[in-house]
């Protein structure tokens, strides 16, 4: 049984106290899971233990950025050796250029980029650059999709609003809302439509290539090279949001992956190293209208942090093909099993995966946009979360985030997630 008593439960109690909900990001407070949350205080490999010294096999992964496992030691090594020269120096390092050119040599696309400090700001930025470049206002974006908390993007947003069942965010004004135009995931014709009835007026189509703020949600065949001709046709820009999936669904993310290149790509987690991080790029022509050589101002005092790039090219320096082919491998054997341990049990359930990226969705059929995801059987999620912790397994405090599996989760790993899962789907 998971214990709370003693040093967590009082640190967590403090943690009420200092910060709302307890926490400093809004879906560890695990409110939809009935739980209370864990307190972490340390990671190795895929295991993460919690304030009360108990170990448990981690599919959270940092939300994304774990590739490698937790405290890898090439990354640790390469952060501690960085932390000798003293932080931020408020000048470009050589190591900014270092990650710079492995994230380049990785998706080509990125021409040239720019490093902030989280993904929001990174798409924060790229949202900008797209208006500024092309003189245009409304920014089409995807039922479910989270793009980060910036303004615009907090309309029919996944991730923790998804979690919390909130369509949107109070404080956001209604002209930061009315630029942003929704259409559901997936659907082609519906971004024809946008096209048709804004006219000139749309700057951009940012898309999540695969949806994962929702759960997952694989994009359909087709639908990614539809977005590329349409806003080609249309004067418009289009933007991957590769947060999650750059780096994660093949090396040179969604983007190589599915064979359609944007004009912007948005970065953050992995080539962070677990640091934080953004990164936006794209199109040469495009990235000169950023300050200083162009009118698009975007800037940062701890952009491209030492710390960060030190970890940021360790972790890209450890993936390679055969990192890709591990955790396809790892993501299919969890896949199947699952699959297996549903059919056995006769629960509605169904599973979307792609490579290391997974949700196990109480519904009969995976959904195809985030309005399908929604209609999940939370509850169910919420015992089945419960009962997988108790054995030992932490999965994502919600239904819609996705299992993040790393290179550290080895066959035993996947063999005890899965007796853990047939117990728990059983009982
Ligand atoms: N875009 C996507 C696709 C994300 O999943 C996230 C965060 N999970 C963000 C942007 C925002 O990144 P950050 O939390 O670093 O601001």
């Amino acid at each position: 049984m998971t214990t709370t008593a003693g040093r967590q439960a009082e640190l967590i109690e403090r943690a009420q106290a200092l910060f709302p909900g307890g926490v400093n990001s809004p879906v560890r407070a695990f409110r939809s899971v009935g739980r209370p949350p864990l307190l972490l205080e340390a990671g190795d490999g895929p295991r993460v233990r919690d304030a009360d010294g108990r170990w448990y096999l981690d599919f959270i992964g940092s939300w994304g950025p774990a590739i490698l496992g937790h405290a890898d030691p090439a990354v640790v090594g390469a952060v501690v050796e960085a932390t000798g020269r003293g932080f931020a120096l408020g000048a470009t390092s050589p190591a900014e250029i270092e990650l710079g050119a492995a994230i380049q040599a990785a998706m080509p696309s990125l021409e040239r980029l720019r490093f902030t400090s989280s993904g929001t700001e990174a798409v924060m930025s790229a949202i900008r650059l797209a208006r500024g470049a092309t003189g245009r206002d409304l920014i089409v974006k995807f039922g479910g999709g989270y793009h980060g908390h910036a303004d615009a993007m907090l309309v029919d947003a996944g991730s923790g609003l998804a979690t919390l069942a909130m369509p949107g965010s109070a404080g956001v004004t209604e002209g930061a809302a009315r630029d942003t135009v929704v259409v559901p995931y997936g659907d082609a014709e519906a971004v024809t439509a946008a096209f048709a009835t804004h006219s000139g007026r749309i700057a951009a189509v940012i898309v999540e290539p695969v949806a994962a703020n929702v759960g997952v949600i694989p994009p359909p065949a087709g639908f990614l090279e539809a977005l590329r001709s349409l806003t080609e046709a249309n004067g418009a820009l289009l933007i991957f949001d590769e947060v999650i999936t750059g780096f994660r669904v093949a090396h040179g993310g969604a983007q190589a992956r599915y064979g359609v290149t944007p004009d912007l790509t948005t970065l953050g987690k992995i080539v962070g190293g677990g640091m934080p991080v953004g990164a936006y790029g794209g199109r040469a022509d495009l990235m000169s209208n950023i300050a200083p050589e162009g009118g698009v101002y975007q800037a940062g005092t701890l952009s491209g942090h030492p710390l960060t790039m030190a970890a940021g090219l360790a972790t890209l320096r450890a993936l390679d093909a055969g990192s890709y082919e591990q955790l396809e491998a790892t993501g299919a054997t969890l896949e199947a099993g699952l699959r297996e341990a549903i059919a056995r049990s006769g629960r509605e359930a169904s599973i979307a995966r792609v490579g290391s990226l997974l949700t196990l969705f109480f519904l009969a059929e995976a959904p195809r946009n985030a309005e399908a995801a929604l209609a999940a059987d939370r509850e169910a999620y919420a015992r089945f979360f419960g009962a997988m912790l108790d054995a030992g397994v932490l999965l994502p405090p919600s239904q819609f985030e996705a299992w993040f599996t790393s290179l550290a989760h080895g066959p035993r790993e996947v063999e005890a997630t899965l007796n853990a899962a047939r117990a728990a789907l059983r009982a």
